[in-house]
């Protein structure tokens, strides 16, 4: 039988699988990435996890064929290179000429959002629609636009960065230097910093989603402005790019119809000359990454 080598590669963990076509992994495991020890070694992490499973495939009778890496930041999927990272430390990595050298296997390297949009379009929540939005609301926000499977990266690898689209303009500064970027409002770390605990006990956006049902009024407020400001980021996003689907993953999404019921009404209140885009929760949860990275890795084999 014959498999992928797949890694997606976060800032805390590795989550590593050997895939078989079309898309099951038949083996996943999680490794730390380390990034505390500096890009060197991190990279040298990813070629040993990802050789480790080439091996490991092998052992077991197997025959791997190629080796897809995600990673995040700013990722030039064309000529293979991990442009930027801030987690990672990655300034111009060509990731995929040294993995490609390491395993002796055509290698792809893509950037682990647009990884896993491709992925919920193909094998997800979205499988088999042609036009695509997938946002990933976690820590921040990022997006991926789908087409026909596969995300378009932009001229510069640094496409889809939804959470930076102004939403408040002159609200709370954002790292990026901006006001009232989408991620400044309705990010989960966002969303659990809003909101105003007396004890000081840290909070998740999830608490907060779950005492908005309670009814508690700090709760609701912050629970709504998030999905108003979230809103506004997807009308912007439908404009541009008219998808049927959009697909919301990441942390947030574990919310549930309480995130999904007011966000569907929301968006529903602005949109004027759009088409509705179908709202769906992320099906592939944390291995829609991984996943993504074993479809480039088939994509090379044609
Ligand atoms: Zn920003």
């Amino acid at each position: 039988m014959t498999v992928v080598v797949a890694l997606d590669v976060g800032g805390t963990g590795i989550k590593a699988a050997l895939v078989r076509p079309p898309g099951e992994i038949v083996r996943l495991e999680r490794h730390a990435t380390g990034a505390r020890r500096g890009p060197e070694a991190v990279i040298e992490t990813i070629l040993a996890v990802a050789g480790g499973l080439a091996d490991t495939a092998r052992a077991a009778g197997e025959t791997p064929l190629a080796v897809g890496l995600a990673v995040p930041g700013v990722v030039d999927e064309a000529n293979g290179t991990a442009v930027w990272s801030a987690n990672l430390g990655f300034r111009d990595v060509p990731l995929r000429e040294l993995a490609a050298q390491r395993l002796n296997l055509p290698a792809a390297l893509g950037h682990d959002v647009r990884a896993g949009g491709a992925a919920e379009a193909r094998l997800g929540a979205a499988r088999g629609v042609r036009h695509v939005l997938f946002v990933a609301v976690g820590t921040g926000i990022a997006a991926a636009h789908v087409v026909d499977g596969r995300a378009g990266g932009g001229a510069h690898g640094a496409a889809g960065e939804l959470g930076h689209v102004v939403v408040r303009p002159g609200g709370t500064p954002c790292f990026c230097g901006n006001r009232g970027c989408l991620e400044t409002v309705a990010s989960a770390a966002a969303i659990a910093r809003a909101y105003p605990t007396v004890t000081g006990d840290p909070i998740t956006a999830a608490d907060v989603a779950a005492r908005a049902a309670e009814g508690d009024e700090a709760a609701v407020r912050v629970w709504r402005d998030a999905t108003a400001a979230l809103a506004d980021g997807l009308l912007t996003a439908q404009a541009l790019y008219d998808v049927a689907d959009m697909v919301i993953g990441g942390g947030l999404a574990e919310a549930g119809e309480a995130l999904f019921a007011p966000l569907r009404a929301a968006l529903r209140e602005r949109i004027t000359f759009h088409r509705e885009p179908r709202l769906l929760p992320a099906a592939l949860g944390d291995r829609a990454g991984c996943l993504g990275a074993a479809l480039l890795a088939l994509d090379l084999l044609g």
